[in-house]
């Protein structure tokens, strides 16, 4: 029995830490991680500082062909900054700004096409976690292991809270409450790629999980998946 590289697809909700779950498996296993959201939230930071029209397809195909997307790996924070034309969008594609407009622009087929297309170029080499809405089902239908994310709505409603109050005084509960459950809403409803559990994809409820027992867990399915056996 050998281990060989995977490609784990990691899909859910808004803010149910599947990025802090695909970065400690990716650190652990000493695979890439990639963040496709911060791949919509920069694209959308473009539209925003350039103030593209997202109704109008002209405009939104233009945009797109100005825009260079690349990752970079971050000592400190053990996970890629995303490159937005050369500059560290990384500090700017969280906020509330963005956040607000994220699902409407993600929902657009060109964005999707022009995200999808260079999420499967990074996954040609396997050893990759990637986390978002539609990886098990649209960028890597074949992935070894799916994790579906889900945690009771409160919950994830605290958990972005204590994460955005740490830069930002102002925010409140409320606020990023009716934000969650928008971006769910447009993310489950839109017609391209909608956010739903791949039927293979295996559902992970860490409500009442740590982040140790959720690793642990995980590490174990890796272990399963990544074993050549002869069955
Ligand atoms: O993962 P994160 O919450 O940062 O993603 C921001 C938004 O980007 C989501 O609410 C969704 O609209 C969009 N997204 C997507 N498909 C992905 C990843 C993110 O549509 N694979």
């Amino acid at each position: 029995m050998s281990a060989h590289k995977i490609i784990i697809a990691i899909d859910g909700y808004s803010s149910c830490g599947k990025s802090t779950l695909a970065r400690e498996l990716a650190v652990k296993l000493g695979y890439n991680y990639i963040d496709s959201g911060a791949m919509y939230r920069a694209i959308t930071l473009y539209f925003l500082r350039n103030s593209v029209d997202f109704d109008n397809p002209e405009a939104v195909s233009r945009a797109l062909a100005d825009i260079n997307l690349s990752f970079v790996f971050n000592e400190h924070r053990q996970a890629s900054d995303i490159y937005l034309n050369d500059e560290d969008a990384e500090p700017y594609i969280r906020e509330m700004l963005v956040s607000e407009k994220v699902s409407q622009v993600a929902a657009i087929k060109a964005v999707r096409t022009f995200a999808v297309a260079q999420q499967q170029q990074m996954g040609t080499g396997k050893g990759i976690v990637m986390d978002g809405r539609d990886i098990g089902t649209t960028v890597f239908p074949a992935a070894e292991l799916k994790l579906f994310m889900t945690a009771a709505p409160e919950v994830r409603v605290m958990r972005r809270f204590k994460e955005l109050y740490a830069t930002n005084h102002a925010i409140t509960i409320e606020e990023i409450r009716h934000n969650l459950e928008l971006r769910d809403y447009i993310d489950a409803t839109r017609e391209e790629s909608p956010l739903r559990q791949a039927t293979d994809a295996i559902l992970l409820d860490n409500s009442n999980l740590s982040r140790e027992e959720q690793l642990e867990l995980v590490l174990e399915l890796v272990k399963d998946r990544a074993t050549n056996r002869l069955n």
